[in-house]
This record gives structure tokens, C-alpha cells and sequence, in this order.
């Protein structure tokens, strides 16, 4: 994507988000915010984030909402400062609104039985220290490990889940750093087009996010608003947009807060 059309995407979008009554910035959180870590409970999110973001939500005019595979307790802890914050976790299935509210989808025992399976295959195969048991899925992690240990463990992973996942329900979710067994619905797709229902029609709403998971949330903004990848090098996306962190994705935030005030 040419640098100086990619400018001017963003630049067209922020000049609309000055004159719109309202508007929604909708964040995934690991590679967008934060940088990867192989220890996840420091993946903190890069210099200078949590500030701006803080003052948009202040500014009262944006509604800014974290869409994450992760459970919300983590995201929660990982943005521990910034207070009224929306965040969807677990792909959508769990909802903490700005005010506190908690809700939670339910998930159908049979997947649940699918997933409690496969948790026992990984502890068997001796995957114990790489699981991550979130609501409505199991990953397997394997950032931090040896590039033999990686192959070994991705084919391994990939050759079981992908039997679990063809149940009805079920998917597989290849992300940066592992594998993700996880209810097929809702994904960060159904989190968008659910804010998207309650938003003004006038309402200016952008998306940024970095990986495949990110894909689904892309296509539920088509013609909907502004949709960004933020990653270091362009890959094939449904993105409108590119930035490169940290950099580029300060100046967008910036030029979000100035907007605002503009
Ligand atoms: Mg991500």
C-alpha cells in the first residue's frame, strides 16, 4: 500500500470525524496496542498509548472500546489505569460495559465437552506449560520456544485441533504466536457489528487491529467506517488501512484527540 495514499485514507477520515455528532475507535489489544512479549502478563502497551487514549475518553465524544481474544480480566489488569473503558473479550463472548456491567454468552455444553477434550490431548501430549484456557476456546502458545521446539509443537497442535474443530461449532484460529481451538460464534466480527447496531448512523467508527482474528472485524466495517492494520510489514488484508507501530499508531491517536477538539 503506497505511503501516500494510505495518508490520505486517514487524513479524509479525520477531517469527517471533526464535523461527526459522535464516534467509536475500537482497539484490539495484543500487536496493535502492545507489542508481543513471551511472558503475556507483561505485554503492556507501547509508550505514550494509555495517556491519548485516556484523554479521548475524557473528551466525552468517542466511544473507545478494546476488542480481544483475551479474556477481559487480563486486558483489565494490562490497562489497569485507564478508567470508563469498554472492552470485549474472549473474541466477543464476554462483554464489561464502560459502567461496570458485566455479561457473558453462553456456550453450548457440547462445545464445552469438545474443549475440555482437547485440554486433556494437550496435557497429555506434554503441552501443559503452553495451554491457555479462556471462555469458549483453548490456545496453544509457543512464542518463546526454540524454532525445532515450534515446529514440533505447531505441526503436533495443528494436526489434533484441526480433528476437534471440524465438530459442529468449532474453529481453529491460527494467530501470531500459536494456535486457538474456540466456538466458532461470536467472533470480533459479531462484537462490531453488535456496537455498530447502536451506534448513530452518523457516528464516525474505526477498527484497528494486527492479526487474522482481526479479519473478521475488518469485513463487519465494510462501507461502515475506517478499518486499519497495524503491523510492521503489509500483508493481504480487508483492511482500508495500514499503520506501523508504534510510531504511525500514536500520530493516528493524536490526530483522533485533535480531531475532537478541531
Ligand atoms: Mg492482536
Amino acid at each position: 500500500m503506497q505511503d501516500a495514499r494510505r495518508t490520505s485514507i486517514v487524513a479524509d477520515f479525520m477531517n469527517q470525524l471533526s464535523h461527526a455528532p459522535t464516534s467509536a475507535l475500537l482497539l484490539d489489544y495484543d500487536g496493535t496496542l502492545a507489542p508481543f512479549q513471551t511472558e503475556r502478563d507483561h505485554a503492556y502497551p507501547y509508550p505514550g498509548v494509555v495517556p491519548i487514549l485516556d484523554r479521548i475518553i475524557r473528551s466525552g465524544r468517542t466511544r473507545v472500546v478494546v476488542i480481544s481474544g483475551r479474556p477481559v480480566h487480563e486486558v483489565r489488569v494490562l490497562l489497569g489505569s485507564l478508567n470508563n473503558l469498554e472492552i470485549w473479550g474472549a473474541h466477543g463472548l464476554e462483554h464489561l460495559l464502560a459502567d461496570g456491567t458485566y455479561r457473558q454468552a453462553t456456550i453450548d455444553s457440547e462445545i464445552l465437552t469438545v474443549l475440555e477434550k482437547a485440554r486433556r490431548w494437550a496435557v497429555t501430549t506434554g503441552f501443559a506449560s503452553l495451554i491457555e484456557t479462556k471462555p469458549g476456546g483453548i490456545a496453544i502458545h509457543w512464542r518463546g520456544l526454540t524454532e525445532a521446539e515450534i515446529e514440533k509443537t505447531h505441526a503436533l497442535a495443528q494436526k489434533e485441533l484441526t480433528s476437534f474443530a471440524e465438530q459442529p461449532g468449532l474453529k481453529l484460529l491460527r494467530f501470531d504466536g500459536g494456535l486457538e481451538l474456540r466456538t466458532a460464534r461470536p467472533d470480533k466480527g459479531d462484537a462490531v457489528a453488535a456496537i455498530l447496531k447502536e451506534s448513530d448512523p452518523n457516528a464516525q467508527v474505526a477498527f484497528l487491529g494486527d492479526d487474522l482474528t482481526d479479519e473478521d472485524a475488518f469485513q463487519a466495517l465494510e462501507g461502515g467506517g475506517l478499518s486499519v492494520l497495524v503491523r510492521s510489514e503489509y500483508r493481504e488484508t480487508k483492511a482500508n488501512a495500514w499503520l506501523r507501530p508504534p510510531h504511525e499508531l500514536i500520530s493516528f491517536l493524536e490526530q483522533w484527540l485533535s480531531s475532537l477538539s478541531a
